[in-house]
């Protein structure tokens, strides 16, 4: 069969293809822990069910507005003053089938041949390619782990061109999960002020923060900006609703209704029944956020100090998301019955096979050094995924290195 060439530019997203072989091994038997999915194991608010059972009750079951109901756009306009401190109009936002399709609807409709988008790495998978379906080229920024993985106006401002169109920024990060600070946010922002550049904010982790950190993106930062940036959002990682497939971007009208004309001639709109769930996660009991993330702290100190106590493996210690994105290069050329192993996939190949542990490698991400373990699954799981991994890392043969 002939495919179009552009099918050849990508690759199927890793993070979603781990997930799901590791729910396939699950399915037939196999006793896998898996850390590949970039999912809550929360349950989604009642105040979300119980809208959409409404929802179907009455039957708000038609075509909606392609960029979304007004009841939706405004509880979206509450939610981003109310959480951020930020004045958006109904005209200025728009919704969509999750904020994976509003970054596509962006690409497709701002970027073409000869642009070319920065992307500070470690990144979320599916930036890059996204990117690359536009024809655009992803120019990456690579960030060290001894800066605490963060873009640095130095940096920034070495790989600006003219051909920049934009940049993309996510805060808390998957993978890294680390989350900028105010005054970093300034410092990135004093460099785009003087450029002709989009900032793409990917917030779908701001609720997820810890230590009392609070959440800042890049407007909050600097105003100046507002013309120039473009919110994406969404409630699959706060409300834990990532099946019912609902995201939205906050713009310029100008971005809005472009985006909107695209999604006319794809999905149309967003689910009618999703759309109103969200709107009772949106203005519905907040408590749930705060309870499911002060657990994913406990979590995550948990994860933290299990990683670090094994020889050969160092991970930071993220401020956000649900993911730890730890540094394993140190036991790289060891030998697993004889076979070396020297990169990212072969050392979560190893691990799915010998600890019966599924991750992603971090290759995926841009950073070959490293794995991505989601943390959003129960204690238990986690105390036993860092006991095998433990066992599995002490077989290695590291007299060879
Ligand atoms: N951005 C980032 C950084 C993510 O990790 C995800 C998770 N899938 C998304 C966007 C997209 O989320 P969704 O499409 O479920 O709203
Ligand atoms: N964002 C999650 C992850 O990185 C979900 C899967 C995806 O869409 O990539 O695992």
């Amino acid at each position: 069969m002939k495919f179009a060439r552009r099918l050849d530019l990508i690759k199927p997203s890793a993070t979603l293809a781990i997930t799901a072989r590791a729910n396939a091994m699950k399915a037939s038997g196999v006793d896998v822990l898996n850390f590949g999915a970039g999912e809550p194991d929360f349950d989604t608010p009642q105040s979300a069910k119980k809208a959409a059972i409404t929802a179907i009750e009455q039957g708000f079951t038609k075509y909606t507005a392609v960029g979304g109901t007004d009841e939706l756009k405004d509880a979206i306009a509450a939610k981003l003053k109310r959480d951020n401190n930020l004045t958006y109009k109904r005209s200025q936002i728009a919704v969509s089938c999750g904020a994976k399709h509003s970054l596509y609807n962006l690409a497709q409709a701002l970027f073409e041949d000869g642009d070319e988008v920065l992307i500070p790495s470690p990144y979320w998978v599916s930036y890059p390619d996204i990117v690359l379906l536009t024809g655009a080229k992803p120019v990456i920024i690579t960030t060290k782990e001894e800066e605490g993985f963060k873009l640095s106006p130095r940096s920034l401002q070495a790989a600006i061109t003219s051909r920049t169109r934009a940049l993309i920024i996510n805060s808390p990060s998957n993978p890294s999960g680390i989350t900028y600070t105010k005054e970093e946010l300034s410092a990135i922002a004093a460099v785009l002020v003087d450029h002709d550049i989009l900032i793409i904010s990917d917030d779908i982790y701001e609720k997820i923060i810890y230590d009392g950190l609070g959440f800042h993106n890049i407007l909050n930062a600097d105003d100046r900006l507002k013309e120039k940036t473009i919110l994406v959002n969404g409630v699959s990682k706060a409300y834990s609703m990532t099946g019912w497939r609902i995201g939205y971007l906050a713009a310029s009208e100008e971005i809005v209704a472009a985006t909107v004309k695209l999604q006319s001639q794809s999905t149309s709109n967003p689910s009618s029944i999703a759309q109103k769930a969200a709107v009772g996660a949106l203005l519905g009991d907040q408590s749930v956020v705060t309870a499911m993330t002060a657990e994913f702290q406990k979590r995550r100190d948990y994860i933290v100090a299990g990683l670090n106590s094994i020889p050969g493996i160092s991970c930071m210690r993220p401020q956000g998301a649900f993911y730890v994105f730890p540094q394993v290069s140190s036991l790289y050329g060891a030998k697993a019955d004889g076979v070396e192993i020297l990169n990212s996939t072969q050392f979560a190949a190893y691990l799915l096979q010998e600890a019966l542990v599924a991750l992603v490698p971090g290759v995926e991400f841009g950073h070959d050094e490293n794995l991505r373990l989601s943390y959003a699954t129960s204690m238990g799981v986690i105390e036993e995924g860092i006991k095998r991994i433990d066992r599995a890392v002490k077989k290695l043969d590291t007299s060879v290195i």
